[in-house]
């Protein structure tokens, strides 16, 4: 069986703590590796080594940075298929899935080779009397990463890319589940210039994630995952005076008006829906058709394009629409969930908990699901399901429906499919929650826009990527000058390049 490593300025480094945890083939349920769990002394030996090695990184002038991304950007799309099937291996999504993962973080590296701009300061001339203020943006330091298991490729390069332009020296802890695509992509930067030492990758679970939180050195910490750790991160790092951002989980609703394109908004619901096997947290999993005959007509459309859905493991080609979930705990919870939605009185259109796969009878597939009348206190509406299963809230009116998702704890994504540009504009501007689709499903911001829920998706007042991830990963320095009466001439007057 493969034994993964760490990766250490700049080199694979074997864990030494005897502790590992598998990583599964979720298609077939194998055991394929197993990951290294750090210990407390490995993690601040790779945090000593990483201060070290960002004194020069954080002194390199902006430009040779963003050069370093310019490269990484490059070797990204060289190797796009084989760090797809990276993806898939461990998390089971399909190959073109696999690429969009990396591809939404590849454009999070593009951004970052034009950093020198967003790393420059302000400057006021003449503030009094022969008096210039200025202002300079600064790395912190040595920052961390943590990551989740649902996007192996994309959040770990939204957390690196904007953090090493920067200047930092980053610790990166990636999902226990899916390491290896951090793993590739830290020789990959490595290969582009990146100085060892600089991009630290460790494995482990909540030891080395408390580890990471109580090292005095590392100054700021980026996670993304489920509410509950987002939370207790977001916490323990305030407590122990550092920077956090933490990014939690998700209810994303979408509200089809009467006046909507139903085909469109049906088509748009099974991809949001049932796509990466609702492993996603922009993942529509409430849809809300206002009136009887929307909900009538829309769950009318809903059934044959969701009986068309073909599941299976990435290796059975392109067309498969998802594959397997992430662990059998996973399936296991999934199915009970279903179970509970029909107890609780929640209509089931079409069950998917007996899905079975020739061949694959030990994978971690489920079958996708479909509720009617669902009310907001059944566990399917109050818990992240996580699963391919679309829960369907029948609203009276645009108003009730508004309220629904104004009242959800969570406020990660939420769509409207209208024709009316007025009732649009008006859900966009009153519902709080932090990335609105208009007849748009999964409003994933481009990358030099910014990544953030409200309520309890998201914990800290930064986004994700984008002009916010250069004000997260920075210090603001800002000086005030005075010079007195001195030699106006005999200056040198030759031109010299920056570098
Ligand atoms: P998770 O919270 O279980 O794990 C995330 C990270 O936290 C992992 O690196 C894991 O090792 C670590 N971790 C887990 N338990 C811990 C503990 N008790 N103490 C300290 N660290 C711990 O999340 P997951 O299952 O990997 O990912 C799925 C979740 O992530 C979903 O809730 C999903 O909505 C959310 N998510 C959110 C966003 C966003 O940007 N808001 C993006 C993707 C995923």
């Amino acid at each position: 069986m493969q034994e993964l490593t760490h990766f250490i300025n700049g080199a694979h480094v074997k864990g030494t703590s005897g502790r590992f945890t598998e990583i599964f083939n979720p298609a077939t349920g194998e055991v394929q590796a197993k990951v290294p769990l750090a210990t407390v002394e490995e993690l601040n030996d790779a945090v000593a080594k990483a201060a070290e090695a960002q004194k020069v990184w954080g002194a390199t002038n902006p430009q040779r940075r963003a050069r370093v991304m310019m490269k990484f950007g490059a070797l990204i799309n060289e190797h796009m298929d084989e760090l797809a099937e990276l993806v898939s291996r461990e998390h089971g999504k399909t190959l073109p899935d696999g690429r969009g993962d990396v591809q939404r973080g590849l454009e999070v590296v593009e951004v970052c080779m034009g950093a020198p701009h967003m790393l420059k300061g302000e400057f006021t001339d003449d503030g009094g009397p022969g008096i210039d203020l200025y202002s300079m943006r600064q790395p912190l330091g040595v920052v961390a990463g943590i990551t989740p298991f649902n996007f192996p490729a994309m959040i770990p390069l939204w957390k690196m890319a904007p953090a090493l332009v920067a200047g930092n020296a980053m610790i990166l802890k990636p999902s226990e589940r899916c390491p290896s695509t951090s793993l590739r992509l830290a020789e990959l930067i490595t290969e582009a210039g990146l100085p060892a030492g600089v991009l630290q990758v460790i494995n482990g679970d909540k030891e080395v994630v408390d580890a990471i939180l109580d090292n005095e050195t590392v100054q700021a910490v980026g996670f993304v995952g489920s509410t509950p750790i987002a939370q207790y991160i977001y916490g323990r790092a305030a407590t122990n005076g550092k920077r956090a951002q933490c990014f939690g989980g998700a209810k994303n609703h979408m509200i089809i008006m009467p006046d909507a394109d139903l085909d469109k908004a049906a088509d748009a619901l099974v991809g949001a829906g049932y796509g990466a096997a609702g492993e996603r947290c922009m993942a529509i999993s409430v849809a809300v058709p206002v009136g009887a005959e929307t909900a009538d007509a829309l769950i009318e459309k809903l059934v044959p394009r969701i009986e068309k859905l073909k599941v299976g493991p990435y290796t059975a080609g392109e067309d498969v629409d998802y594959g397997p979930v992430i662990t059998a705990a996973a399936k296991a919870r999934i199915n009970g969930l279903v179970t509970k939605g029909v107890e609780q009185g929640a209509t089931l259109v079409m069950d998917g908990r007996d899905f079975s796969l020739q061949g694959y009878e030990d994978g971690f597939f489920v079958g996708p699901s479909l509720f009617d009348n669902v009310t907001p206190d059944m566990d399917i509406y109050k818990e992240e399901i996580f699963g391919p299963v679309l829960s369907t809230v029948r609203a009276g009116s645009y108003e009730e429906a508004l309220e629904l998702v104004i009242d959800n704890p969570y406020g990660n994504g939420t769509a409207i499919y209208t024709a009316d540009g007025d009732t649009a504009r008006d859900f966009a501007h009153r519902v709080n929650v932090g990335m609105v689709g208009i007849n748009f499903p999964i409003p994933v911001p481009l990358s030099y826009h910014t990544f953030g829920g409200w309520k309890k998706s998201a914990f800290g007042d930064l986004n994700q990527y984008g002009p916010d991830a250069f004000r997260f990963y920075t210090k603001t320095k800002t000086v005030t000058a005075r010079w007195f009466s001195g030699i106006k001439e005999g200056g040198e007057f030759n031109f010299k390049a920056m570098d």
